[in-house]
């Protein structure tokens, strides 16, 4: 990179080492050209894409909107706000590990649902039959016989 005092392009690095518990990379600089040093921190970038629309249009993600959602699904069920936290969680890690910077809602409502299959198997039906647009009932009956064949029983429903 560049010197900061000098603009020279050549800049070597001296000193390279893990900061932050190993979240960032600290390095000193040297200008080859005028002799300062300088600091510079390297970390990853991961950043939550973006939504796209079934529109088209985009929207920042809404990490409130997803738990908003979650927790509408998962309402009177006997699931921990810690097992919810764990699933938004890997939620988060997923859409970060994308590496895209912007990816269809659609995408979001499959990582819930494979949460929600997970945690409960109502709030998954619950979230699924208003998310996913099953296009006829044979085949929302048939997700729902996929889950009392699993034996996670859809009892209290
Ligand atoms: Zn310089």
């Amino acid at each position: 990179m560049h010197c900061p005092f000098c603009q020279a392009e050549d800049t070597k690095v001296i000193d390279s080492r893990l900061v932050a518990e190993g979240d960032q990379i600290r390095r000193r600089r040297e200008c080859v050209s005028c002799g300062e040093r300088f600091t510079t921190f390297e970390t990853a970038e991961l950043v939550i894409p973006r939504v796209i629309k079934s529109d088209g249009t985009r929207q920042p993600f809404d990490e409130n909107k997803l738990r908003h959602g979650m927790l509408h699904a998962l309402q009177k069920r006997p699931v921990s706000m810690d097992r919810i936290d764990a699933a938004l969680n890997h939620i988060l890690h997923k859409l970060r590990a994308t590496g895209e910077r912007e990816v269809k809602s659609r995408l979001i409502g499959e990582l819930v649902m494979a949460e929600l299959k997970q945690l409960d198997s109502v709030a998954y039906v619950r979230f699924a039959s208003v998310y996913r647009d099953f296009q006829d009932v044979d085949a929302f009956r048939a997700e729902i016989d996929n889950l009392r064949d699993a034996g996670q029983g859809m009892g209290d429903a």
